[in-house]
């Protein structure tokens, strides 16, 4: 690996380090949430897996053994600057939306005793702020690890896990929060901000 290449290769595994730790504190927290609503399939365990392999086994695998070198390619140095970029509004949108949904964050799909619909802070308009980050965060992976397995894995498993739960995410929310949610469906947009009203 040259030299920019292992640059980029801490960068990105500085910044998976930097999401886990801003995550830590609410993982904790969420083994204590006594739920109310499951709706932890089988599926959704094999797709979060996904997920985990996708986003940071490969990459690891990537940057600390040869394995995956068959599957390199080339990228402009200036590539993988826009990557570091991306980074940053990644970053900050998973710390604001895990510091406004608090004890209501769940790896899962789950509702907890005492939930409550944030509509506020980040959320107020849009509905899915944390996934809006992860897909920065995918779509950052292959311009900093130039590598088909460990670049692209991210954005396929993430984008498998956000399109088979997504519906059934709003719909256990609707169920739960009823015309509050509705209504709150009404005023935000999936992943941008809705700025119309
Ligand atoms: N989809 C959201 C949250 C991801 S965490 C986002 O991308 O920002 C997933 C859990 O968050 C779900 O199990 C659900 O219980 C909870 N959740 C999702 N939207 C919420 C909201 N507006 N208010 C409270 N909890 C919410």
């Amino acid at each position: 690996m040259s030299m920019e290449q292992w640059i980029f290769s801490s960068f990105y595994l500085a910044f998976v380090a930097v999401l886990s730790i801003i995550r830590w504190p609410y993982h904790k927290r969420n083994k204590q949430n006594k739920i109310v609503q499951d709706q932890k399939t089988a599926q959704e365990k094999g797709l979060l897996f996904g997920a985990w392999l996708g986003t940071m086994l490969l990459p690891l695998l990537y940057v600390f053994t040869p394995l995956l070198g068959f599957a390199d390619y080339l990228l402009p140095v200036w590539t993988q600057s826009a990557g570091m970029l991306i980074m940053v509004p990644s970053l900050w949108l998973f710390y604001r939306s895990h510091k406004d949904l608090g004890y209501n964050w769940s790896p899962t799909l789950e509702v907890r005793q005492d939930h409550t619909l944030v509509t506020a802070g980040i959320y107020k308009s849009i509905r899915h702020p944390m996934y809006t980050s992860i897909w920065l965060w995918v779509i950052a992976q292959p311009l900093l690890l130039p590598n088909y397995m460990a670049g692209l894995a991210g954005v396929v498993a993430f984008g498998l896990l956000y399109f088979l739960r997504i519906g059934k995410e709003e719909q256990m929310m609707i169920r739960q929060f009823g015309q509050q949610y509705k209504d709150y469906m009404t005023q935000t947009n999936r992943l941008i901000p809705k700025f119309d009203r």
